[in-house]
């Protein structure tokens, strides 16, 4: 393949720029040229300048822009054939191969359209003498690849399409905002979220903050006056103390008989039958806006990485390819085949089958709406007589994680609910050895979801020697018949410990399961952990900072970012700032690689290159270090560019959760609750510790975690993000020589 086109098309979304710059800059590096469509189908329908080369240099800093540099558009023109026919010669004219469009279903459906109609059209093209048979047998074949990008997350053939995750921070952020003026007030507010279709947005944000109601397409309220249940709740929940009332309700949400819920009702609902101010706010187009998450940048990144590949393949000439994510891995999946489920979610809602339309959404929606409607209650439902109630501890251990409190909660909430008495232990394993354990019920647990920080307390403390009396006596007194740790590699060890020790403790012969949780994310047995995507915001948006404050001077920045001996930070940051270096101890730091590093430098700022981005771990390397590489590139720079160093620190820590990492939490939370009630009281009882492996969140057994680790560096053996080295590699490298002129 020679040459392809690219274009972002439909409503626009935060990541698509990421996209963009992707498969340009993997497909120059493959030796193919790409052309930008401008605006879109509409580019396609006018071509002349609309369709226009695109270089190297000119996706270079866009990383971290919304929306989408070569435009989108909605085309009136391509949805009949006789546009369509112009743009096949558009196409042909500029020799254009194959397309990789970015956009939702719509732009996917144009897509799958033209290439269904491709030869027919380029037949067309020759009777009317526009072009010669030769060219049209020469391009008999259009490959074509689509991109999801959609802030709603309403695609088929994709755990998450681009945008869906920044529209969550921006929703996130805002009724967070809104909790804190709404609580001030005793207030009621009703946010109405997009989602015309799709209540994605709507439950993750509804889970992700604590919201008391929400309402989406998918599965309206199962009774004709939900509105009385509703109002239930809300005025329960004043009762008990909760200050705020936050009802979320998607754009589509409509009730049993299909008839629409707007968010203009349920105020009327809220003033007229609980005489409360209520408030309504539409988040709009601000939910479309802003910088993408991190994640969103890597996601794009990964597509793109893959659509260049796929494109040249046999399969995309034959059926257009929608190229997704599910878990961590990226998947290819025929286009038809995930138009037909995603039309079936929209046609079920029409048809008011809305079992069918929750079982297209898949497992993971199902699972969170029905957490969702637990934790939203006021209150836990009573305990009936002779219920079987368990004693859980729930802990931390380990450095503080983001996301941390929001487990706590929903393991709280979700156990009291169903009639266990939680325990809560202070401070970690110091606290189970000091007897500082507390119950905790339903409300002190209120307001944890958002919060950063760890409230029941963590530290790295390992217990040893007499400690395990200690915690043996406290286990026994308190009765605790299970635990969960709620944290990093130190709640892993001391649980084998325990585990470990059973046969001389009795008290210790309990099942304990371990809920990933560090921002480092070098846990075993899962691919993340609790509170790494936070950081990973925040390291994302730090050097976004540190990046603009350059633009005036040549200047490189060796940035240290945390993950102890674990490189996942680092080279996920790198991936998402564009950081045209990576060090991290996996690899390692040679006097080589800085000699090599030091020519680049030179020979980049001499061609006028103005800013060089270095991302290190902080363990990289002991002699090499953050203050050492900022010396030598100092040095060796001369007068050429200078050198400022930037040690993050904790700040990477701290902060409020990422909405990611609030799902992942409560998801794991409640996985947790339920192991622990399987696996107690039975004769052979398992410990384990929970992960997210392949998309799906699975236990492994305790004792196979020890040969999963690299014991000296406190990292699994395998990692799976190491694979994304060779991506971030190409993407961030200088232009390559012949492109060097495309300023
Ligand atoms: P999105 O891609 O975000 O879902 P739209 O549904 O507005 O956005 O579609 C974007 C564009 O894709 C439309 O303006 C049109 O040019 C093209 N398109 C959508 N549906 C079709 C169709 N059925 N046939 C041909 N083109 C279509």
């Amino acid at each position: 393949m020679k040459k392809i086109g690219v274009l972002t098309s439909g409503g626009d979304a935060q990541g698509m720029n990421a996209a963009v710059r992707s498969v340009v800059r993997n497909a120059l590096n493959q030796g193919i040229e790409t052309y930008a469509i401008y605006e879109g189908y509409q580019g396609m329908v006018d071509g002349g300048q609309r369709i226009r080369a695109i270089g190297w240099n000119d996706v270079g800093g866009i990383l971290q822009l919304g929306g989408t540099i070569i435009g989108s558009a909605r085309c009136q023109r391509f949805r009949e054939r006789s546009g369509r026919l112009q743009a096949a010669y558009n196409l042909v004219q500029h020799s254009i191969e194959g397309l990789v469009i970015i956009g939702g279903d719509g732009s996917l459906t144009g897509a799958h359209i033209l290439q269904k109609e491709w030869s027919s059209l380029l037949q067309e093209l020759v009777e009317q003498g526009q072009i010669t048979a030769e060219t049209a047998v020469r391009f008999a074949t259009l490959a074509i690849v689509g991109l999801v990008g959609s802030i709603d997350n309403d695609m088929y053939g994709t755990d998450m399409t681009i945008g869906a995750d920044t529209a969550l921070h921006r929703i996130v952020d805002a009724i967070d905002a809104i909790t804190s003026t709404a609580a001030s007030h005793q207030r009621s507010f009703v946010v109405e979220v997009m989602g015309r279709r799709c209540g994605y947005l709507a439950l993750m944000s509804a889970l992700a903050t604590g919201a008391d109601w929400v309402l989406i397409p998918e599965s309206p309220p199962n009774l004709d006056n939900w509105e009385d249940k509703m109002c239930e709740v809300l005025r329960k929940g004043r009762e008990v103390g909760r200050r705020d009332s936050i009802v979320v309700v998607a754009e589509g949400a409509q009730d049993r008989h299909g008839q629409p819920i707007t968010s203009e009702y349920v105020k009327q609902v809220l003033e007229t039958r609980l005489g409360e101010d209520t408030r309504i706010t539409v988040l709009g187009h601000v939910q479309r806006g802003g910088a993408p998450s991190a994640f969103d940048r890597n996601l794009s990144t990964l597509l793109g990485d893959d659509a260049v590949n796929a494109i040249q393949t046999v399969e995309a000439r034959e059926e257009p390819l929608v190229i997704g994510i599910q878990g961590n891995r990226i998947t290819r999946s025929p286009l038809s085949y995930c138009l037909e489920k995603t039309w079936g979610v929209a046609t079920a809602i029409k048809e008011r089958d809305y079992e069918q339309a929750m079982s297209l959404r898949g497992n993971s929606f199902s699972e969170t709406f029905r957490i969702v409607r637990t934790l939203v209650r006021a209150l836990p439902h009573n305990v009936l007589p002779g219920q079987r109630r368990l004693r859980i501890a729930v802990m931390h251990a380990g450095g503080p994680a983001p996301g941390m409190n929001t487990a706590v909660r929903a393991a709280v909430r979700l156990g009291v609910d169903k009639g266990h008495i939680m325990m809560g232990v202070y401070n970690g394993f110091r606290g189970l050895i000091d007897g500082d354990i507390h119950e905790l019920n339903w409300m002190s647990v209120a307001g944890f979801t958002s919060r950063g920080g760890a409230e029941l307390g963590t530290n790295r403390t390992v217990p040893e020697g007499r400690d395990w009396y200690a915690i043996a006596r406290n286990l026994e007194e308190q009765q605790i018949e299970g635990i969960l740790i709620i944290g990093g590699w130190a709640g892993y060890e001391s649980a084998l410990e325990i585990h470990r020790q059973r046969a001389i403790f009795p008290a210790f012969d309990i099942p304990i399961v371990c809920l990933p949780a560090t921002i480092n994310n070098n846990l075993p047995a899962t691919e993340l952990s609790v509170g790494a995507d936070t950081a990973l915001n925040n390291i994302a948006q730090a050097v976004d900072k540190i990046k603009q404050s350059a633009v005036a001077s040549r200047r490189t920045f060796v940035v240290e970012v945390m993950g102890r001996y674990c490189g996942y930070l680092a080279l996920m940051s790198a991936m998402a700032t564009g950081a045209e270096r990576v060090y991290i101890h996996e690899e390692g730091v040679t006097l080589k690689d800085l000699v090599d590093d030091v020519q680049d430098l030179i020979t980049g700022f001499s061609a006028g290159k103005r800013l060089g981005l270095i991302i290190r771990n902080e363990s990289a390397n002991e002699v090499y270090n953050t203050g050492f590489m900022k010396s030598l590139f100092e040095e060796e720079g001369h007068d050429l560019f200078d050198v400022r160093q930037a040690i993050l620190g904790h700040m990477q820590q701290g902060g409020d959760p990422s909405p990611f990492d609030r799902i992942l939490a409560t998801r794991m939370a409640s996985r947790c609750i339920r192991f622990l009630e399987e696996q107690i009281g039975q004769p052979d009882m398992m410990s384990a510790c929970i992960g997210q492996l392949g998309g799906e969140i699975k236990f492994t057994e305790l004792q196979d975690i020890p040969r999963m680790m690299d014991q000296q560096h406190n990292r699994p053996r395998q990692q799976w993000w190491m694979n994304l080295r060779a991506i971030a590699r190409v993407l961030a490298q200088p232009a390559p020589r012949e492109q060097q002129d495309t300023a």
